[in-house]
């Protein structure tokens, strides 16, 4: 990793657009700052296309890509993805509905075992927007021992469940993607862009596990200052680090691409 102010011009301005993570990178403890977005304007203003991968709910990302001036919303690590497509907004998936209400019925019988072996484990709060995953909050309200969520993940693993583990959450998934697989499909499906160019093109902001697969996948990462706990979990570690944590480092990585635009 080196440190943000070391990225160079010709670097930044290769740049094609900015894939973000939500929770602990562009926002500080749940909330969006008033830095932040405006970070989200700018960034627009410079031509620079946002797009969020989180690992929050559906039906979180069909109203933040309404609202907020992001080119789209990949949510749940890649199961489900929304754009604003004139003044609404579409879903986007890969699995048809019949398929993802047997994945639903397969995941609540996944989740109700789970439980019952984990008695600790407690429904994240956000569960009920949810299309394709179910969420148990390790990190938010609960809080608990990393040790102890790596076992309960390598249980869920078992019984042939994707686990994904956020600063905040664990998720149990049937669906492949991941937030890396989910928004490179969203580019090429909805924006018409070549995977290859996007990963070389595209950058990538986030802090924890669960960003994993966009580190891996994309050549310019930036992780912000809080990103250091979590790179143990990280098969690679983001290229640049900014100095700041959360939604305040969210801001120096937009801020070192958009000078370096073309409409600064
Ligand atoms: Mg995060």
């Amino acid at each position: 990793m080196r440190a943000l102010e070391r990225l160079s011009e010709d670097e930044a301005r290769r740049v094609e657009g900015v894939i973000t993570d939500l929770d602990d990178t562009m926002l500080d403890q749940g909330r969006l700052g008033e830095a932040a977005y405006g970070a989200l304007w700018r960034a627009q203003r410079a031509g620079l296309p946002v797009l969020v991968a989180t690992g929050r709910p559906a039906g979180w990302g069909e109203v933040l890509a309404r609202q907020w001036p992001v080119v789209g919303v990949v949510a749940e690590n890649g199961g489900v993805a929304f754009q604003r497509v004139g003044a609404g907004v579409e879903r986007v998936e890969r699995v048809s509905a019949e398929e993802r209400q047997a994945r639903r019925l397969q995941l609540a019988c996944g989740a109700a075992e789970l439980t019952a072996l984990f008695p600790e484990l407690q429904a994240a709060d956000d569960n009920e927007t949810r299309l394709s995953d179910v969420t148990f909050d390790v990190g938010e309200r609960v809080q608990l021992p990393p040790d102890r969520v790596a076992q309960i993940a390598a249980q869920a693993r078992s019984w042939g469940f994707r686990v994904t583990v956020s600063s905040v959450h664990l998720h149990l998934s049937l669906d492949g993607d991941d937030k890396a697989s989910g928004a490179l499909w969203f580019l090429q499906q909805r924006l018409g862009l070549d995977p290859s160019r996007a990963r070389g093109r595209w950058a990538f902001v986030g802090d924890s596990g669960n960003d994993a697969p966009c580190f891996a996948a994309f050549s310019l990462t930036f992780g912000v200052a809080n990103v250091l706990p979590a790179l143990p979990l990280l098969s690679r570690p983001p290229r640049y680090l900014a100095p700041g944590a959360c939604g305040e480092g969210f801001v120096q990585v937009i801020d070192a691409l958009v000078k370096n635009s073309c409409n600064p």
